[in-house]
């Protein structure tokens, strides 16, 4: 089952390559995996996926003494990330795409990372202007991230972003372009951006990294 939906997802990574002429290797699949049993993790695993996204500190934790010695196998915090969980995630977690406040930056910067380099972090953007949501204004990036690079331990590559939910993927496109712009002018390469529903349309506006779940497990149960 996972084997037919990993193909059938790569099937459509290549052809949305194709179109815009890259090569596989400059996107970065990330296999979205909370709420999901440790099994399937494993499971994916076997299949030759590498990167895991996962969404809540306290849900990875009961996961990770398991997974995280798999060689090679990188876990990415892709959900909301609170500063009194900064420390717990930088030790869990090889990449944070969610850092949205100095705050946060800084927390992650004073935890004493389980490994030597230093963790990689993404700066969440917030596009579509919903209340609700996290994620730094585009406003605020240049002065976040000059504070940022003042501070130990830390190495930002890159911008994520989560436009809002649409049916009809072509209305990401705007937001997928949105981000492009933005991390070319900060001088950024990587762009974490598409999830199952719109991923083609993100890689053809230059995502470096994509995050799906949906295509590639089937529909989450609620938490
Ligand atoms: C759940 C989630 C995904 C995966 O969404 P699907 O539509 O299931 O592919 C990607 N990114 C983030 C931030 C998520 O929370």
């Amino acid at each position: 089952m996972l084997r037919e939906r990993l193909d059938e997802v790569e099937d459509r990574i290549r052809r949305a390559l194709n179109r815009s002429g890259r090569r596989r290797e400059s996107v970065l699949l990330v296999a979205v995996t909370k709420t999901l049993p440790l099994e399937v993790i494993e499971e994916a695993y076997s299949l030759g996926l590498r990167d895991f996204g996962e969404n809540y500190v306290q849900e990875f934790e009961r996961k990770a003494s398991a997974v995280s010695s798999l060689p090679g196998a990188r876990f990415h915090c892709i959900g909301h990330l609170q500063s009194n969980k900064a420390r717990r995630a930088a030790e869990l977690f090889d990449v944070v795409e969610t850092v949205d406040s100095l705050k946060l930056a800084r927390r992650l910067s004073e935890a004493p990372a389980r490994r030597a380099d230093p963790l990689e972090i993404l700066l969440e953007v917030k596009l579509g202007g919903e209340e609700s949501k996290s994620g730094a204004g585009p406003g605020e990036l240049p002065a976040l991230m000059e504070a940022i690079s003042g501070l130990p331990h830390l190495r930002l590559t890159g911008l994520m972003t989560i436009p809002p939910f649409a049916e009809d993927a072509e209305a990401s496109r705007p937001f997928f372009q949105q981000l492009g712009q933005l991390a070319e002018g900060l001088g950024l390469r990587h762009l974490s951006m598409g999830m199952s529903g719109d991923f083609e349309v993100a890689i053809e506006e230059g995502a470096t990294e994509i995050r799906v779940g949906t295509a590639l497990f089937g529909p989450r149960n609620p938490v």
